[in-house]
């Protein structure tokens, strides 16, 4: 090597070198600290986690990536939301499997009680969905369902309180026609009247997320309390029964499934998710539908 490239190379080479690496520490320094930052200040009954924010495709997309990767897929979830400020959509950037790495290493190290608390969140919450809870067969029109993101708008029935669901309204109003089934396998752990719910069925999945199902104008025949459930298998028919404390009262309201999804269920940390962006996800789920009654 020639006297002056090796003059070169010190003069200007590796100062750049040096510069850059600062700059690439200074940047993980940032990034890394902004994570903490949000999984400091959030728990489990935040607004943040609870409402469950994996718009356009967000959450496949993140599936998709933990496949790529061969990464725990709820490690890969609880990392890139605490990253994004709880919000990750599927059209943003997605993150490198360098970024997830450092990121997720750099939780666990610095707040590993709070990670591992919202890591055990969003797998009771996600693990176990398998499929939308309205059949969706040859017998009836797609377009018939609708439903927005009404998580949290306000209900004023038996006092004021924030809507804890997403409802699935029935365009043609009939009670008894749409097929209601499990999202998820597990246990049935709650049938029968509440003044709220009407009929309902809850079913906590085997992940420990409790998912419940109101307003049925009727029970998949045989349906009890301590049933085991499939996904996809037949819970009830859409109906519009409840605000009442007399059973059986109907007509209260549209036809439509109220569909809520809760974790620790029961307890007094019990907290209602956001289940819009959970549905929109199971929507584009190709699984067979079992429509099966319960013996
Ligand atoms: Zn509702």
């Amino acid at each position: 090597m020639g006297k002056h490239l090796k003059g070169a190379l010190f003069r200007f080479a590796v100062p750049t070198c040096i510069l850059g690496l600062m700059i690439l520490l200074l940047h993980d320094f940032f990034l890394v600290n902004t994570s903490y930052y949000q999984l400091a200040h959030d728990t489990l009954s935040g607004e943040d986690f609870r409402n469950m924010s994996f718009p356009d495709g967000g959450l496949a997309c993140l599936y998709a990536l933990a496949g790529q990767w061969e990464e725990n897929p709820y490690d890969v979830i609880t990392t890139a939301m605490i990253d994004a400020g709880y919000r990750f959509a599927g059209t943003a950037r997605a993150l490198s499997h360098l970024q997830f790495e450092q990121l997720y290493a750099g939780m666990q190290n610095q707040k590993p009680v709070e990670y591992r608390k919202l890591r055990n969140g969003y797998e009771a919450a996600l693990a176990d969905l398998r499929c939308f809870p309205v059949l969706k067969s040859a017998a009836w029109n797609p377009e018939r369902l609708y439903y927005e993101n009404g998580w949290g708008d306000l209900r004023t029935y038996g006092g004021e309180r924030p809507h804890e669901g997403i409802d699935l309204m029935d365009r043609e109003n009939t009670r008894g026609i749409l097929p209601v089934v499990s999202m998820t396998d597990g246990t049935v752990t709650r049938l029968g009247w509440l003044e709220l719910g009407g009929w309902r069925v809850g079913v906590t999945s085997p992940s420990g997320g409790y998912f419940y199902y109101a307003h049925l104008a009727s029970y998949a025949e045989g349906l009890k309390e301590g049933a085991e459930v499939k996904a996809g298998q037949l819970l009830g028919f859409m109906g519009d029964s409840g605000y009442s404390t007399v059973e059986g009262t109907t007509g209260n309201f549209d036809v439509h499934l109220h569909v809520g999804i809760y974790l620790n269920a029961g307890t007094s940390e019990e907290v209602s998710l956001n289940p819009y962006w959970i549905l929109k996800y199971l929507e584009g789920k190709t699984i067979e539908y079992q429509y099966r009654e319960v013996r």
